[in-house]
């Protein structure tokens, strides 16, 4: 696919690059200022693969002494639908007793990813444990979490790009937009 051919996938911006660089730094600079005042080690934990973007810009907004790290759970698979089956498919290198942890994910959606994670990274002994998300699709949740940190709030359409995915494509737009419906299937 060469560039121009990427733009068919879409059908609309929601958000450009440049509105999400503001909310970022925005969101970046409320993480400093809450755990400034926190003894314990930060550690940021991205949720692999559609918060790699996400997670690499907002920690360069983070002006804090931070460790970081990754999970990867299984979640929609290849298609567009949840499901509250969560599998941890790759863990985190270390231990986290006693320490704050801050999970970044891409979108939460029914909210059984987060729940099942925040419970998980609770029971291994962290001091805490907070989300930050970039987009809330609130409309669709069926469990009780709720990001911290939240880049924006969405209505219920399939997103793509900054991190996320169509078919495991996409994940390369530099802007958010919707997926056009002619490629929609669940
Ligand atoms: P949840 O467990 O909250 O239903 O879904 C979490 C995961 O589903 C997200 O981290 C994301 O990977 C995926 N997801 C949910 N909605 C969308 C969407 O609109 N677009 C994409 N690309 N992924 C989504």
């Amino acid at each position: 696919m060469s560039g121009d051919n990427l733009l068919r996938y879409v059908d609309r911006i929601l958000f450009t690059e440049e509105q999400i660089q503001a909310r970022v730094e925005e969101l970046g600079a409320a993480i400093t200022k809450d755990y400034e005042k926190e003894n314990a080690d930060l550690l940021v934990v991205g949720i692999l693969k559609g918060a790699s973007v996400f997670m690499a810009d907002l920690l360069k907004q983070i002006k804090l002494d931070v460790e970081i790290d990754f999970m990867s759970v299984s979640s929609y698979g290849s298609n567009t639908v949840s499901s509250g089956d969560v599998r941890i498919i790759k863990d985190l290198e270390q231990a986290i007793m006693g320490k704050n942890v801050l999970i970044v994910e891409d979108i939460v959606d029914t909210g059984y990813t987060l729940s099942y994670l925040v419970d998980n990274l609770l029971s291994r002994g962290a001091h805490s444990v907070k989300v930050a998300c970039m987009l809330n699709k609130a409309e669709r949740r069926v469990t009780d979490i709720q990001g911290d940190y939240v880049g924006f709030d969405i209505p219920d359409e399939y997103v793509i790009g900054y991190g996320m995915d169509f078919n495991q494509k996409l994940r390369n737009l530099p802007f958010i937009g919707t997926l056009n419906p002619i490629y929609y299937r669940d």
